[in-house]
């Protein structure tokens, strides 16, 4: 009985993943990586990307998946429904639909333009990253599945938005796992110059060519709109604030706080670029800039060169970049921000508000508390949080997949 399941399994999948016995719990349960450990044997010697189905040890179907060589993540599961044609145009024409109508309620709003519409495996996409800047969508292809399929997903993504142009920036780091190649480039129709977003209806020039990720935080909209009403606030009680906005990038945070009536702001990053476009979209939102100062240097001197100097400020805006991509990492990640957390609460004046960050995945939002409590701890402040934050909704979290949950931050207001 057995012996024959075994043998129908393999003529019927002849490109197939069979795994270690008992290693099945994790795809029942819908999580979309099998790790190359949990594989017993791979038949039918799939190409990068190709089509594969995931079997257990007894040669039971699983899920359909697609298979990438290099990456520790071996196969990257698309369905669990063996009746899904999942190499036919549809499937993936049905996901992305669906994938850009769960924005339709963020993009009638109406006083936002950019978004992310498809957000990879927490949209049942592996390996796919879909922005959308006003009319023009740039995309991302992150692994060997969704490079084998680029051509059609970017023409089913057109046909959903009908943008003006389509830029690729495959150049994430991500891809090196997936022994993917770095390449960045125009596919479709051509680029305005300058690209303006709005954003909570404040505008914003994007460089979707050089600026970081796809060229703009989008996964911040939602925290920097918060940091508007916070400020709002305390101007509406006569105590507007002024802001120090570490590792500002373009100003995000800078132009919501000035939004929202702050004083000034000190600009802190290592790209004299991303400050210099800040200063642009500054003038872009009527603001004439006198009350900003940009510093371009390294937060890390700067925040404990401001405490040598007793500098002290009303709020204080920390939005480090990655500091953990692997779990080897984590220590000297947790100290990093341990560190800069530490710099701002000596900082902040009685009463201040502090909006702190971490978008590695591998910071869980409860050690993150605890980092964020120790540096209250060290710098003698008693703090509270008031609001705890994470990505934005067109950046959702399928439940399946807890991994697609990188961004964490909490407001705490010190005494
Ligand atoms: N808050 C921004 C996004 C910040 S991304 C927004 O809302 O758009 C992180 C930024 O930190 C990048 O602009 C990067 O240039 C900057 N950066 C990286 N390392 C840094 C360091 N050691 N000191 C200061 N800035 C740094």
């Amino acid at each position: 009985m057995k012996k024959s399941r075994l043998k129908d399994s393999a003529v019927e999948f002849p490109r197939q993943v069979r795994l270690k016995p008992r290693r099945e719990r994790s795809v029942r349960r819908r999580h979309p990586w099998v790790f190359s450990g949990a594989i017993a044997e791979v038949r039918g010697r799939p190409s990068p990307g190709e089509t594969v189905a995931v079997c257990d040890a007894h040669g039971e179907f699983l899920a359909w998946g697609q298979y990438s060589p290099h990456s520790q993540i071996r196969v990257r599961l698309v369905s669990w429904r063996r009746a899904d044609a999942v190499d036919a145009p549809d499937f993936w024409r049905a996901r992305i639909r669906r994938a850009v109508a769960a924005r339709a309620p963020l993009r009638a709003e109406g006083h936002t333009t950019a978004f992310r519409l498809v957000h990879a495996e927490s949209d049942a996409l592996p390996g796919l990253i879909a922005d959308l800047y006003g009319e023009t969508l740039v995309v991302q292809f992150l692994t060997q599945g969704a490079e084998l399929r680029r051509e059609l997903l970017v023409s089913l993504l057109a046909e959903e938005v009908r943008p003006q142009a389509v830029y690729e920036r495959s150049d994430a780091d991500v891809r090196r796992k997936e022994g993917l190649a770095a390449r960045s480039g125009l596919l479709q129709g051509s680029l305005p110059q300058p690209l303006i977003v709005v954003e909570n209806g404040l505008r914003f020039a994007v460089d979707v060519r050089q600026g970081h990720k796809t060229g703009f935080y989008l996964d911040q909209r939602e925290n920097r709109a918060l940091l508007r009403r916070f400020v709002t606030r305390r101007a509406r009680m006569g105590e507007p604030p002024d802001l120090l906005n570490v590792f500002a990038y373009t100003g995000g945070f800078t132009l919501a706080a000035l939004a929202g009536g702050a004083t000034s702001a000190i600009n802190v990053d290592t790209s004299a670029e991303a400050l210099r476009r800040g200063r642009e979209n500054l003038s872009r939102n009527g603001f004439d800039g006198a009350q900003v100062e940009d510093r371009v240097g390294d937060a890390f001197q700067l925040l404990r060169q401001m405490r040598r100097q007793e500098r002290r400020f009303d709020l204080i805006v920390l939005d480090p970049p990655k500091f953990a991509f692997t779990r080897r990492d984590v220590q000297r990640a947790a100290r990093g921000y341990k560190d800069i957390n530490l710099q701002a609460f000596h900082l902040l004046r009685p009463g201040g508000l502090l909006f702190t960050f971490s978008c590695s995945g591998l910071i869980s939002p409860d050690l993150f508390q605890k980092i964020v409590f120790g540096a209250a701890l060290d710098a003698g402040r008693e703090a509270r949080i008031i609001a705890p934050l994470a990505q934005g909704p067109d950046h959702p979290i399928a439940l399946t997949f807890p991994e697609g949950a990188y961004l964490k931050g909490l407001v705490c207001r010190v005494d």
